[in-house]
Order: C-alpha cells, then sequence, then structure tokens
C-alpha cells in the first residue's frame, strides 16, 4: 500500500525530451511513467496536477447539469430541448478528453501527441455543440429563418472538420517552426468560435432596433464573452510564466489560469443558453424552423465519427512507428543528461 503511494521523481526540462517540454516551464515533469504511474501523479504535484483536476472536477459538475436536464425537463420528449442537451454532451466531453490527455500525455512521446488529437476533437466538437444550440435559441429575431441561419449548421460541421484537422497538424511542424506551429493552433481553436457567435456579436454589439433580442440573457452573453477571449489570451501569451519563467511550474501557469477561465466561459455561456431558451421559447416555437434529428442529433454524430476518422488518420504515422520516438534512458530512475531548450510555442 505504502509503495502504491510512493511519490514518483520530477524532473527539470532539462532532463526531458523536448517533446514534453511547455514553454517557460522549467520543472516538475515526469514524463514516461506507466498508466498506473500517471494516475496516482493526480495526488502529488507535478506541472500537470492542477490541469487535470481543472478539468476533471467541471466534467462532474456538467454531466450533473446533463443528468438534471434529462431527468426533470424530460429531455427526450421534447425536440425543443435537444440542441440544449448536445451542448451540454459536449461540454461534459471536452474537460474530460482535456483531464485524460493531460494524465496519460506524459507516457510517451506517441500517446502525447495521441492524447492531444483527441483533446483536439472534443473541443471541436464543443464548438459544434455551441452552434447547435445558438441556431436553435441565440439567433437574433432579425436574423432567424435567413439565409445565414440555414446554412449555419451546415458551414460549423465543415468548420469541426477544418478546426481538427488543422490542430491536429499542427503538432507535426512543432519542432522545424515551433511559432508556425502554436499560431496553427489558435488559429484552428479562434476561427470556429468566431464563427459560431457571429450570430451573438451581431445581437448583443451591433443590432439596433426591433428584432434584435434584448433580454436577460444579454448580461450572461457578456461575462462569457468576456472570459472566452480572456481564455483565448491566456493560451495565446504564455502569461504568467513567460515574464518569470520557472516562478509558476506548479501553481498558477497560464495553462491552469486557461482551463479555469474556459469552464467559467463555459458555465456563463450554459446559463445565457438557458435563459434564451427559457425566455424566447413561444416565440421560437412559432417563427422557427422545427428541431428534428437533422439539425440536432445527426450534425452531432457525424461530426463524433468524422473527427475519429481524422484523429485516426493523423494518429496512424505514429502508430506506425515512422515518427514514434521513445524516450531515451529510464527517466524514473536515471534522467539522461540531454541538454534541451524549451520549445517557444
Ligand atoms: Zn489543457
Amino acid at each position: 500500500m505504502i509503495s502504491l503511494f510512493r511519490l514518483q521523481r520530477v524532473f527539470k526540462a532539462s532532463q526531458v525530451p523536448r517533446v514534453f517540454h511547455e514553454d517557460s516551464i522549467i520543472s516538475g515533469y515526469h514524463p514516461c511513467s506507466s498508466a498506473k504511474d500517471c494516475i496516482l501523479s493526480l495526488f502529488q504535484l507535478t506541472n500537470e496536477t492542477l490541469n487535470i483536476w481543472t478539468h476533471f472536477l467541471p466534467t462532474w459538475y456538467f454531466l450533473w447539469k446533463l443528468v438534471t436536464v434529462v431527468l426533470v425537463q424530460t429531455a427526450w420528449q421534447d425536440s425543443f430541448t435537444w440542441p440544449l442537451l448536445l451542448f451540454l454532451l459536449t461540454c461534459c466531453i471536452y474537460p474530460l478528453a482535456s483531464s485524460c490527455a493531460h494524465t496519460f500525455s506524459s507516457m510517451s512521446p506517441r500517446a502525447r501527441h495521441i492524447c492531444f488529437f483527441l483533446d483536439y476533437g472534443a473541443l471541436s466538437l464543443y464548438s459544434l455543440g455551441s452552434a447547435v444550440s445558438y441556431s436553435a435559441y441565440v439567433f437574433p429575431d432579425k436574423w432567424v429563418n435567413g439565409l445565414f441561419h440555414q446554412w449555419f449548421l451546415t458551414l460549423a460541421v465543415l468548420n469541426t472538420v477544418i478546426c481538427t484537422s488543422m490542430s491536429c497538424y499542427s503538432r507535426f511542424p512543432e519542432y522545424q517552426s515551433p511559432k508556425f506551429s502554436k499560431s496553427l493552433r489558435v488559429v484552428a481553436f479562434a476561427y470556429p468560435y468566431l464563427f459560431d457567435n457571429i450570430p451573438l456579436f451581431y445581437r448583443v454589439f451591433v443590432c439596433e432596433g426591433e428584432g434584435c433580442t434584448e433580454n436577460d440573457a444579454n448580461i450572461l452573453h457578456y461575462n462569457h464573452i468576456a472570459l472566452a477571449f480572456l481564455t483565448g489570451f491566456l493560451f495565446a501569451t504564455h502569461l504568467p510564466e513567460r515574464l518569470a519563467p520557472g516562478s509558476f511550474d506548479y501553481i498558477g501557469h497560464s495553462h491552469q489560469l486557461f482551463h479555469v477561465c474556459a469552464i467559467m466561459g463555459t458555465h456563463f455561456q450554459m446559463k445565457a443558453i438557458e435563459e434564451d431558451m427559457r425566455v424566447r421559447r413561444s416565440w421560437l416555437l412559432g417563427h422557427s424552423g422545427p428541431l428534428t434529428w437533422s439539425n440536432t442529433p445527426w450534425p452531432g454524430l457525424f461530426c463524433v465519427l468524422v473527427n475519429f476518422l481524422i484523429i485516426l488518420l493523423f494518429s496512424l504515422p505514429l502508430l506506425s512507428g515512422a515518427r514514434a520516438t521513445k524516450c531515451p534512458g529510464n527517466l524514473q530512475g536515471n534522467p539522461p543528461q540531454r541538454s534541451a531548450r524549451p520549445v517557444k510555442p
């Protein structure tokens, strides 16, 4: 029992292969451990521990919310609730995939790439969940049934394919062009987010007069938008650790803050969607097109399938061993003295 909870050794960036390096994080690495060691590392402070918990705990919050909607609102019998269900399902999947990725990515360089492919796929799915619920509840009155509304979901599905492909591809030029790789990833996630929010940005920032759908949900939408931009800022800038490399290795680095802001943003987004649903229900049922299998569950299932295929395609070269690299040395006992500069994303 004592050996089960034996603390694992953690390493400095200069002691681990470059693939594991995070920008301006100098210590707290624990690469190449077994799956059991990865799970036990949840209870030991490494530079990944809080990344894991900041997404693992919220998974249960969103799952509780999903179960509540299913049981209390008898969602299966009411197709008006389906887009909310799909959105909540993606809100459970993305933090769960992220916490799993952060837990097991330290097993090997190959595992790291595949874990983050799955993480990116889940985020891409979340953008589809947002689009489906925005199409159903958030579009301003003026735009409901317009040309953009009619094509919105088709384009959102296409964006999911582009986002997953681009973000997975961004891991390949990581060594040769780290800046290009990071920029590609930022664009891959920012682009579907901005697209999904076109109707909302129009509604809360541009629209004037009749049909702008001003209601109590707007303040919640503002909170969500502010947190979403803060999330993007933290992801892109690596602040605060870039200002003081090594000072935030375990607590307070940008990725942890990025996780917390993303979850808070998703919480406000969920509340705003629920509020729009509540206050606009009768108007939407009378004026918007019907919510059916073709505009809620099918796009979701289609994107799950396509995302898995894309991830499989990007994983095949790694699984075949062409790009797989093994961890040099026994890092648990004798870390290799290999000098490696943290990659600047
Ligand atoms: Zn993360």
